[in-house]
């Protein structure tokens, strides 16, 4: 069908645009008014931002090269890679999460023509990047809707697609059966975990391979980071 997701996208949506988007602009900051959690999770989270910038980093990122940030959020990875020459095309389904993100990138870019944010879905993501990546989005969406936004995003990079999810592992099943585990999308949204092998999985039908990996494990957050690239790259 095509309104495929719809009732977890619109949940999602809401969320962002409302308590989510306070809870998170919060996290995704530097502000002292966070309690343990949501320390941890910043800690956590500012993890795998540093260790995609290291690999972008460490490839070279000329000026110039295009980059796809799908659900940037308040733009904890675009407004970096704008800083170090990319030239970014963000986009969120949350208008208050592009909102915050473009007035952080008019604080804290002295130019900030390389980056551009839109209020996009990422299932209608056009064009073709560079690389495209998407951080901690997939957990807000089941395994058979995050297998169709892998393969629309799969379509739109020429070399090289980045994402993190956060792994079902049994130990994880077991926390988050306990207790408050995954608390980021919080209790009004649901957080889905994906297996390794199902990601991994979506990524070769599109034609790509695994070629850097990496995980963050903070007490509360825990996120898979692949780096896959187009076949003939690998
Ligand atoms: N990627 C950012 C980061 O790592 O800093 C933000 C991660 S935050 C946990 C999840 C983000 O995904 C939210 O900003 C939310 O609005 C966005 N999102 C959720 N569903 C989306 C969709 N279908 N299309 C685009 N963005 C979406």
């Amino acid at each position: 069908t095509t309104d495929r997701g719809t009732d977890d996208k619109t949940i999602v949506r809401d969320y962002f645009n409302s308590t989510g988007f306070e809870r998170w602009r919060r996290i995704y900051g530097t502000t002292a008014e966070v309690n343990k959690v949501q320390r941890d999770i910043r800690v956590g989270h500012q993890q795998t931002i540093d260790t995609v910038l290291a690999w972008l980093q460490a490839d070279g990122v000329t000026t110039g090269q295009t980059i796809c940030d799908v659900g940037c959020g308040v733009g904890s990875l675009s407004i970096p890679l704008a800083k170090s020459g990319a030239r970014v095309f963000a986009s969120d389904i949350s208008e208050k999460m592009v909102g915050e993100a473009q007035a952080r990138a008019q604080q804290e870019l002295s130019n900030n023509s390389s980056v551009t944010f839109s209020v996009q879905d990422m299932d209608a993501i056009a064009g073709s990047y560079h690389t495209v990546i998407c951080l901690d989005v997939l957990i807000h969406y089941p395994l058979a809707d995050a297998v169709q936004t892998i393969s629309r995003l799969a379509a739109s990079s020429e070399e090289r697609l980045i994402l993190s999810f956060a792994p079902k592992t049994p130990l994880l099943t077991l926390l988050k059966k306990i207790g408050e585990f995954f608390p980021g999308p919080s209790k009004t949204t649901r957080a889905y975990q994906h297996t390794e092998r199902d990601i991994v999985a979506a990524l070769q039908a599109e034609g790509f391979a695994i070629r850097r990996q990496a995980m963050t494990s903070t007490r509360f957050y825990f996120s898979r980071v692949l780096e896959a690239v187009r076949e003939r790259n690998a």
